[in-house]
């Protein structure tokens, strides 16, 4: 992914700046406009070979302070958000129009009952209260083990670990079943394990949470004190035999394909026949187990925690699950742990952005269609393809050069190249959304149905072929994604828009950005995890033993560059976790670059505007400023913190100064010297 959906980057002098008090947003009737090279972005009095990301984005790092709503603000939130306050204006004329498509019923109406909070702060919990009593009743550890399969098929949330269906590692052409680690209230492992001072706070004010829902959920505040500590012991437990993000990266570590009779060894608390099938899954005689040993510690949990515990726990899943959907004191408790707490966020963002966001995750392809009628030209659909295909000979032509890449090595490389599919914009075919029923006046039922659907979805492709042409991504989203098991790239709709494409654009800023971004999730195919799986997308190993050492030796230099990074107080970055991205980085940049000056050979200063130097800027550094604008950001100091544990993308300065630094390209393009900052003595390279 070119972003997380929390992504990364560090201003940390305005950091603590946040926007003025705004007037109340409205609909927008047309995207607005910015170029892909924003001269207003700039900090001309940053020496560009000192400090390129300053020099290129400390003019939107100024006049684009934080809104109170965002723990982070960069140029594709900024870009997302523009997304959702148009798809605004969509909804509500879907919400209200009598003359409505199937698709826009659905949509309209989960957007008007979500609007809806008098209605919902009036049912206040009841909508869960069936399954709340349920557990009460729980009598004896049998019937809580039962039912756990029962409640995990029905509820929203994560009950001890999560199961669903996968690609199968070792036959990418087929769909399995799979039970993998989860089970935790907070972000990552690690919040549960670290000792020092601030997460120590950090389990506290857990505690403090857990403890509010329980209470608002009827509990005395002594019991749901006596049962927060449990809950928080039980995760501990799960936490500490759970994989690390950085040992998650390697994929054999989660392929562990074996019988349901042997995974009944490793956990004989559960009757895993009747827990698959009430989860939906046809019956089966494989699975993947991703986290084998993390199933005996679900075990140990089950059978040695008292019964008391094990309700209080599954009773808070529930609550947590559920608390962003319900009324007001549920809804901002969950906020004020989640985001005001772990992320700096000050405020819940306004009821419409939430239900916009909402529509967008239950019905994605349904709004995604209204919004490409709308907003994504044939000509951008065309252009964006030509410069995947540029890319990928530029790819080609790369690897074909490389003096240390052996000849049996490389025709595996470019045999998975040449099998990569290229999805852009949208899907060929939009999902079919028929059988889910959303209604104007039951918002979390909507939400409910709207969660069973999208598993019942999932599930149903157990045993069956792989579906290439399916996307992860809606279209209105502002990302990209390439799938190692997929073998392909998707750049949805939403990504595709100024600032980040251009259209009104000479091609030096589009193929520095867009073409960046294309280049990096090509890249991906050959980072130091997608590498491990073959053109069809199984996890087999093509590499000779040279090759592959000589690979990781150029991971390892762009590894310990990025680990000289800070992003807060003394924390640097975990470049073990950012690896693939770094790599994807500077592979993808550098192969844009040659795309970008193979599409332009011919062209004369009268032909195009490849020659000509605009607002004092070369080509080709227009070509640099374009890629280093699509990653100017500020964040808040709380979510850096965030990001460091969990976001395997670096900061934004660090993936513009860690990547020019390392092309001699960008060094020529501003007269940079060896012994300026911008310019690293002996540079790194993947390709
Ligand atoms: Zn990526």
């Amino acid at each position: 992914m070119r972003t997380a959906l929390i992504p990364a980057l560090v201003c940390l002098l305005l950091a603590s700046s946040v926007a003025p008090a705004q007037k109340p947003a409205q609909p927008l009737q047309a995207m607005p406009y910015s170029p892909s090279l924003d001269l207003t972005s700039l900090d001309r009095s940053v020496d560009p070979c000192t400090d390129f990301y300053r020099f290129t984005c400390g003019g939107w790092m100024k006049n684009n302070p934080i809104p109170a709503d965002q723990a982070r603000w960069d140029v594709y939130s900024k870009l997302a958000n523009d997304n959702q306050q148009f798809l605004w204006g969509i909804l509500e004329q879907d919400a209200k129009a009598t003359n409505r498509t199937p698709n826009q019923q659905k949509i309209g109406d989960y957007f008007a009952a979500c609007m809806d909070t008098s209605s919902i702060d009036k049912r206040g919990i009841s909508p869960i209260q069936p399954d709340l009593s349920a557990i009460d009743k729980l009598q004896d550890r049998t019937a809580l083990l039962s039912y756990l399969g029962q409640l995990s098929g029905r509820m929203m949330g994560t009950f001890f670990f999560n199961s669903g269906s996968a690609q199968d590692p070792g036959d990418s052409s087929q769909m399995i079943a799979e039970v993998g680690a989860g089970g935790l209230g907070l972000p990552d492992r690690d919040y549960y394990v670290k000792t020092d001072a601030k997460s120590e706070e950090t389990r506290q004010k857990y505690l403090a949470y857990i403890t509010k829902l329980l209470t608002l959920n009827g509990e005395s505040s002594a019991q749901a004190a006596t049962d927060a500590t449990s809950i928080l012991r039980i995760e501990t437990t799960l936490a500490k035999a759970s994989l690390t993000r950085v040992e998650r990266r390697d994929p054999y570590k989660q392929f562990h394909k074996m019988t349901v009779v042997d995974l009944g060894k490793l956990n004989p608390s559960i009757d895993w026949s009747v827990y698959l099938h009430d989860q939906g899954s046809p019956a089966v005689t494989t699975l993947n187990v991703t986290q084998p040993d993390f199933q005996k510690t679900v075990n140990t949990v089950l059978s040695t925690e008292p019964l008391d515990a094990l309700k209080a726990y599954l009773r808070f899943h529930v609550l947590t699950a559920a608390a962003p959907y319900l009324s007001e004191p549920f809804d901002n408790a969950s906020f004020d742990f989640y985001s005001r707490y772990l992320r700096g966020t000050e405020q819940q963002p306004p009821r419409w952005k939430r239900c916009v966001r909402g529509v967008d995750r239950a019905l994605g392809e349904a709004l995604g269609e209204e919004f490409v009628s709308r907003t994504f030209t044939p000509a951008t659909k065309q252009k964006t393809v030509l410069m995947t295909d540029q890319i990928e000979q530029a790819m080609q032509s790369e690897i074909q050069q490389l003096d240390w890449m052996s000849p049996a090595t490389k025709e595996e490389a470019l045999r998975k190249l040449h099998a990569v599919r290229n999805k852009i914009g949208y899907p060929d075919k939009w999902r079919d959304y028929s059988k889910l029923e959303i209604k104007p006046d039951d918002y979390f039922g909507n939400v409910l149905r709207a969660s069973r659907f999208e598993d019942t979805r999932q599930w149903a492709k157990v045993g069956k072929p792989v579906d290439r042409t399916e996307w992860d991504m809606t279209p209105p989203t502002v990302n990209a994604y390439y799938n190692p098991q997929m073998n392909d790239v998707n750049f949805p709709a939403g990504v595709l828009q100024p600032p980040l494409y251009d259209p009104k654009s000479d091609d030096a800023p589009n193929y520095g950005n867009t073409g960046s971004t294309i280049g990096h999730e090509l890249t991906h195919g050959f980072d130091d995890e997608g590498r491990q799986y073959d053109a069809q997308g199984n996890l087999k190993d093509w590499w000779t033993k040279d090759d592959a050492k000589n690979f990781e030796d150029r991971i390892n230099c762009l590894r310990d560059q990025f680990a000289g990074y800070i992003i807060v107080d003394d924390i640097h970055i975990n470049s073990k976790l950012t690896s693939g991205e770094d790599v994807a980085d500077l592979g993808g940049t550098l192969i844009a670059y040659i795309a970008w000056k193979k599409a332009i050979e011919g062209q004369t200063p009268q032909s195009g505007d490849s020659k000509k130097t605009i607002d004092g800027f070369t080509p080709d550094q227009r070509f640099f400023v374009g890629f280093a604008q699509w990653a100017c950001e500020n964040t808040r100091e709380a979510n850096l913190r965030l990001q460091a544990v969990t976001d395997p993308h670096s900061p934004g300065f660090a993936r513009i100064n860690g990547i020019v630094t390392n092309m001699p390209e960008f060094a020529a393009a501003f007269s940079c010297k060896v012994g300026q900052p911008m310019v690293k003595a002996k540079a790194c390279k993947v390709w």
